[in-house]
């Protein structure tokens, strides 16, 4: 089997196209849609992913502040940054880039900015809201794993959904995504027993681990939908992600590429969030 190839540049184009009409009449009453982003230290993959969110708001229409602080900055002043933002009525979505430095508690940062302002879905209220079904911003990365999944017409409900990986801010709210579209969902970690006898059961199997290749075609259901979220750089440069491409592609149904899978929709979906902060706070300025 040859599996179908979910393309993640050509939907996150047609996501892109329906925000960037959205941002036009949000323009049209006045209000330009606007994300802060900060970001501190100097890590590399940080500052592309940095690049990259900013280049797609402005192709989108909507206006990126950025913010840059150096590694060793005291965290005061970055809480300030973030007090400034929140309290700033032409900024809806508001960004902190992680990692973040060792001497920064990343929950406390997370929690500072204002819930009707946070983009990224990782503060513990918007959280929590995902985690009741009633989500405000989903996380950007399973938000685009979703829309990926529709755009297959991915059969979820009853499907056995195996995650690898269980972060905050990928592999759990992956999971409560999947649980409230009806699937069976089980989460895979370190320190699971025999990985390969849950991968093998799943429909909808979503790698997020961070290591190159580790899932194998041998590891995989035939007809499975594959979704991988993991970017790990090789040795030669380029990069790969958490599936094994060329054995999985023989045994799946359909399978996300790296890169132009997963990474360009999780930056569709910070714009929709931005968008949708914008709309929000110019509908109900007290949201
Ligand atoms: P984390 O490092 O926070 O989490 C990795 C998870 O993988 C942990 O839950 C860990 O388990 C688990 N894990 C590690 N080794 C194994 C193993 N041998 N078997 C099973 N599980 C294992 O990573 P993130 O969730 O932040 O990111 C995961 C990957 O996705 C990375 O490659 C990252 O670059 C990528 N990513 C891609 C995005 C995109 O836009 N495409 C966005 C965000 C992330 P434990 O909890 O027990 O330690």
């Amino acid at each position: 089997m040859t599996a179908r190839l979910i393309d993640g540049h050509a939907l996150a184009a047609t996501v892109r196209s329906d925000l960037a009409t959205r941002a036009g009449a949000l323009k049209a009453r006045g209000i330009t849609p606007a994300l802060a982003v900060i970001l501190v230290g100097d890590d590399a993959a940080s500052a592309v992913y940095v690049r990259n969110k900013i280049a797609a708001c402005e192709k989108t229409g909507i206006r990126s502040l950025h913010f840059s602080f150096a590694g060793d900055v005291d965290p005061a002043v970055v809480f300030a940054k973030i007090d400034e933002l929140n309290r700033d009525a032409e900024v809806h979505g508001i960004l902190v880039q992680l990692p973040l430095p060792k001497q920064f508690e990343t929950d406390a940062v997370l929690e500072t900015i204002a819930v009707e302002k946070d983009v990224d879905g990782f503060h513990a209220q918007n959280i929590g809201a995902l985690a009741q079904g009633k989500p405000r911003f989903i996380p950007c990365t399973p938000y685009g794993v979703m829309k990926m999944l529709a755009s297959i017409n991915a059969s979820l409900e009853g499907a056995e959904a195996v995650i690898v990986g269980r972060s905050n801010i990928v592999g759990k709210p992956m999971a409560l995504l999947l649980l409230a579209q009806g699937c069976t969902v089980t989460i895979c970690h370190s320190q699971t027993r025999d990985l390969a006898f849950h991968t093998r059961r799943a429909d909808i199997l979503i790698a997020a681990v961070g290591r190159p290749k580790m899932i194998t075609g041998g590891m995989i259901k035939p007809g499975a939908v594959v979704i991988d979220v993991g970017i790990n750089r090789l040795p030669d440069g380029k990069l790969c992600g958490d599936v094994d491409f060329a054995s999985a592609s023989e045994v799946c149904a359909a399978i996300t590429p790296v890169p132009g899978g997963v990474g360009p929709m999780t930056i569709a979906m910070l714009l929709a969030n931005t968008l949708e902060a914008a709309e929000r706070l110019a509908l109900h300025p007290s949201f």
